[in-house]
């Protein structure tokens, strides 16, 4: 099983901070398998209160469960949920229940109820979308709460948050991602915090070659349809000049170039129409200068070395390997019955990494990134 944590929520925002609850939900780390290019998450539970640490999804469930899930495109359903007026106010997730039952299901939404001047009657006009095989039908839900819609004994197949209204404050997200260029060009993509569009860009991005510069979200949600502007505290090439905060998959993003940048900058977020920064925040020159790898290269092949000389958490990284189904359990058992740390690497270097594909690789990276961050850092600075 996977990582458990407890928590009230995995999002937060200035706007809504005073509809906070005192729930507490179990946070689990799905295992994560692709089948057909798409990402299937796995979770199991005993009877409890849970939360997917990828989608949000909530579940409560007064026995064991398995489910599985994927996120699923909202584009074959845009024109029919136009034509009844309603839009995306989600993830579309596809989740099949293979063991148990489930008491009570939260799809997460990206709405946001706390705007002070917000129209209360918003929050009636939340409903669900359910696509079966005989057709697509707009459901009403037991509850809307802060960050999810409940569902009560749910039965699956196709569902997803829809919102029936024009203006609506939505909890949103803006990512930068530094390309693979010789001088300095980042991605900035502005989008509403829905985990399936994180992961649209996270696709297209590394599939470029493109790093993360993780940056806190803005603290405030912000109107779907209005106009941003991404300004730089240093002389740069802005494209577009503006963008719509608008539910597009994959998302549209602002492209920043500066040439010859060995400095740290600003990147400033503006709402024109409100005359309002809404982000602001640092980006270092050490963010940015990570080294351009060779094409055909993985940054863990590149620095197979090193790895193996000096990663020192050895044991739990095997442990997030074998949950995250990058090693088999026999590879686990192999390679943890070597002698010592660099053994055991290069025994895992050796074996089951060598086919394991660049998508099992990046997740070795994240792992190593999470339990040896200043060994990751320092290699990516060298
Ligand atoms: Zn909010």
């Amino acid at each position: 099983m996977a990582t458990l944590k407890q928590q009230d929520t995995l999002m937060e925002c200035l706007n809504c901070s005073h509809l906070k609850t005192a729930e507490i939900w179990i946070a689990l780390e799905p295992l994560v398998s692709t089948e057909n290019d798409i990402s299937i998450y796995r979770l199991e539970s005993i009877a409890g209160r849970y939360e997917c640490r990828i989608s949000g999804l909530r579940w409560v469930c007064e026995s064991k469960v398995t489910l599985l899930y994927h996120f699923s495109s909202w584009d074959p359903h845009r024109a029919v949920l136009q034509s009844m007026g309603y839009r995306q106010g989600g993830p579309l997730l596809d989740i099949k229940i293979i063991e148990g039952k489930l008491k009570e299901v939260h799809l997460p939404h990206f709405a946001c109820f706390g705007v002070g001047d917000y129209d209360p009657s918003v929050k009636q006009k939340v409903r669900v979308l359910h696509v079966e095989d005989s057709g697509v039908s707009i459901e009403q839900v037991d509850k809307v709460t802060r960050f999810h819609v409940k569902i009560l004994h749910p039965s699956f197949s196709l569902r997803g948050v829809v919102l029936q209204t024009l203006g609506c404050s939505v909890h949103c997200d803006l990512q930068i991602y530094r390309a693979r260029t010789a001088h300095l060009t980042l991605h900035a993509y502005l989008m509403p915090c829905d985990p399936a569009l994180t992961q649209a860009v996270e696709k297209q991005e590394k599939c470029n070659g493109s790093t993360r510069i993780l940056k806190p979200r803005p603290e405030k949600s912000q109107w779907l349809t209005s106009d941003f502007y991404l300004t730089t505290s240093c002389p740069s090439d802005v494209n577009p000049r503006r963008l719509e905060l608008a539910h597009v998959d994959p998302p549209n993003f602002f492209e920043v170039f500066i040439r010859d940048a060995d400095f740290d900058f600003s990147l400033n977020l503006s709402c024109k129409s409100r005359k309002q920064t809404i982000w602001n925040h640092e980006i270092r020159e050490a963010e940015y200068r990570a080294p351009i790898l060779a094409a055909d290269q993985h940054f863990v092949d590149l620095h197979q070395t090193a790895l193996i000389d000096r990663v020192s958490q050895v044991d739990p990284i095997l442990d997030r390997l074998l949950k995250s189904g990058v090693i088999t359990a026999d590879d686990y058992s192999d390679v943890i019955a070597e002698r010592n740390n660099q053994k055991k690497m290069r025994e895992l270097f050796d074996g089951p990494l060598k086919g394991c594909g660049p998508e099992g690789k990046d997740r070795f990276l994240e792992i190593l990134t999470e339990l040896e961050p200043y060994l990751i850092n320092h290699l990516k600075r060298e």
